[in-house]
């Protein structure tokens, strides 16, 4: 994840965010420095960035970090998310490979077409689950509805973003959380909305309207242990998530390394499906394979574990597969099948 901050630290250093981003950027890595004097009596590892969320929570309750001061620890949080924000979205670049398709991450071609044959399709659809902040996801996956939406139901081709989402806002007036994607067809992502991406674009409640202040930042949920104070911004999306793995048939994993520190999937996974009667199949992607498969292994239940089996193969592989799986309806058959 070093090179996460190395990015951050260039496109601040380069003129490629905002000058407010490049402040907030600036502003990170001061107080990151300023921790100097602490890392000689204690270990934390601020080159990571979950670890630095986990401190930046730590010290805004303390309201000690560092030599920062009280000032600058207190937009510290808001600083760290437009740090993330901005460096997410610059990581995400969009192509497209043909004419006939929108612009789509690379890697997400294959899952742009399951998800464009899944439209046609009646009967039940899978539901994705993910921890991305980016919109990679929401453009390859056109049609799938937002569980913040009010047409979310479980039959629906559906999105569910545990860790919030560079397009979702929260209302200062109302709490109402919010997703503001639109599809982008014709334009890529980024050059389209240059000046008012996602990560920046003041938007408006769409409750409020025009009586609440225009919602700024975007609602993204650092993976720490400080999550439960977002609880009551997303407890209608992990229910939703919990729900969707209690009435799976088949998980299918990609892209998630079940890492140690982790913990709330762990509970999430084991609260969420209970009985294991129904589970057919659980199945991981991941390039690591003997390693990430020893973790799930763990993780499940002696009922599934004659059910679970490991692929090394990459995202777009993965998709390519499991589209196949699906039109051959190896998987329709068996219903609902969560991806991550
Ligand atoms: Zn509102």
């Amino acid at each position: 994840m070093t090179t996460f901050l190395d990015k951050a630290h260039s496109l601040a250093a380069s003129g490629q965010v905002s000058q407010d981003e490049a402040k907030s950027i600036r502003a990170v890595f001061k107080a990151l420095h300023s921790l100097d004097p602490v890392f000689a009596k204690a270990s934390i590892d601020s080159r990571n960035v979950e670890a630095l969320f986990s401190a930046v929570s730590m010290g805004t309750l303390l309201e000690r970090f560092g030599s920062a001061s009280p000032a600058e620890i207190s937009t510290l949080e808001a600083d760290l998310n437009t740090l993330v924000a901005a460096t997410v979205e610059a990581s995400m670049p969009m192509r497209r490979h043909q004419a006939d398709e929108p612009w789509l991450h690379v890697g997400y071609v294959e899952l742009w077409r399951w998800a464009t044959s899944l439209r046609t399709e009646s009967g039940p659809k899978p539901t994705f689950i993910t921890f991305n902040y980016d919109v990679a996801l929401d453009q390859a996956l056109v049609g799938a509805s937002s569980c913040l939406d009010t047409a979310w139901s479980p039959n629906n081709l559906n999105l569910l973003k545990l860790h919030g989402s560079l397009a979702w806002r929260s209302c200062g007036e109302c709490g109402l959380t919010f997703d503001t994607f639109e599809p982008q067809g014709d334009q890529p992502l980024q050059s389209n909305r240059r000046n008012t991406s996602y990560r920046s674009a003041q938007v408006e409640c769409p409750h409020c309207k025009d009586r609440a202040e225009l919602c700024k930042k975007p609602v993204i949920v650092p993976p720490t242990w400080n999550k439960l104070a977002h609880h009551a911004q997303l407890a209608n999306v992990w229910r939703a998530a919990s729900d969707a793995l209690r009435a799976a048939q088949q998980i299918i994993v990609s892209g998630y390394s079940l890492p140690p520190s982790d913990e709330f999937f762990t509970y999430l996974y084991a609260l969420g499906v209970e009985g294991d009667a129904r589970l057919t199949r659980f199945t991981v992607y991941d390039p690591d394979t003997e390693g990430v498969a020893n973790r799930f292994r763990e993780l499940l239940g002696e009922a599934v574990r004659d059910r679970f089996d490991a692929h090394g193969s990459q995202f777009h592989k993965a998709m390519e597969r499991e589209r196949q799986h699906w039109r051959s309806r190896k998987v329709l058959d068996d219903g609902p099948a969560p991806i991550y």
